[in-house]
């Protein structure tokens, strides 16, 4: 075999790589479409994957009228160096959707270097806030197992990312005019492993998952309302457990104690006997 037909077959064979994994490759698709703010559409491939998954790649780029953002602190900073990630995405088309994206590394005045903040996504997390939403909503409604095999995942990463958007939904949950709280033990395990739930009575929602149900454990949750909203707290419900009477009494000595009614009859109760 010559020179010249050893360079054609290698010349074929390099063409034909390519066409075996992406099977189309859009020229164009709105930016507002995709609705990710402050990124830029480039393109988007059909693949075939060695496994035989199809799937959508969407790669994005950074809106360059806009400035980076510090992930930490949220201020304008100057761009490091640049980077790219990907992640799942909301499907589309009834396919599978994964983001190839711009994330920055950037020179935060305030926090020194960090990546850049993207409203779309979480600082390490491997798929979107509106993909994780999707997996978090079903969570509610169906078994782990069934997601995980309604959005082809393994059933750990459906665990995973449910646990992480819990995390961070719970973390926003401002401790800010907090008048009236409740104090609620949960058992884990059948009578051994304790939770205790912490709710803002006034706006009826749960602020705080602590775990245990020892004084220590309460201390905690009072430790990060700090002495200023302490002193504004007026009322604490509670079960007749000293402990959360006990922490109660050293931190919101002004508060009033009101005991769950439950308690207060069991009480009533043994004295009778
Ligand atoms: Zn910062």
């Amino acid at each position: 075999m010559t020179t010249k037909n050893l360079l054609v077959i290698a010349t074929l064979i390099a063409l034909l790589i390519p066409l075996e994994r992406t099977i189309l490759m859009s020229p164009s698709l709105s930016t507002s479409i995709l609705n990710l703010p402050r990124m830029k559409f480039k393109g988007m491939e059909y693949i075939n994957d060695n496994k035989n998954n199809l799937f959508i790649r969407i790669s994005v780029r950074a809106d360059k009228r806009y400035r980076a953002r510090c992930s930490k602190c949220g201020s304008v900073a100057s761009v490091n160096r640049n980077g790219f990630r990907e992640a799942r995405d909301a499907g589309a088309f009834g396919q599978i959707v994964y983001l190839h994206f711009e994330q920055r590394e950037i020179n935060c005045p305030h926090c020194g270097i960090r990546i850049e903040k993207l409203d779309f996504i979480s600082p390490g997390a491997r798929a979107t806030k509106r993909f994780e939403e999707s997996v978090a909503f079903l969570c509610r409604h169906m078994t782990i197992s069934e997601v995980a095999q309604y959005f082809k995942l393994d059933w750990k990463t459906v665990k995973r990312i449910d646990k992480d958007y819990l995390l961070r939904t719970f973390e926003e949950i401002s401790l800010d005019g907090l008048h009236v709280i409740g104090f609620d033990e949960v058992a884990k395990a059948k009578g051994h492993d304790y939770l205790t739930c912490v709710f803002d009575l006034r706006n009826n929602r749960l602020i705080r998952v602590l775990k245990g149900r020892k004084e220590a454990s309460v201390a905690k949750f009072y430790e990060e309302l700090g002495p200023e909203r302490c002193k504004h707290i007026q009322a604490i419900a509670m079960d007749m457990w000293k402990p959360y009477f006990n922490a109660a009494m050293k931190y919101c000595p002004q508060a009033k104690i009101v005991y769950d009614k439950f308690h207060v009859i069991a009480n009533y109760h043994k004295v009778i006997d």
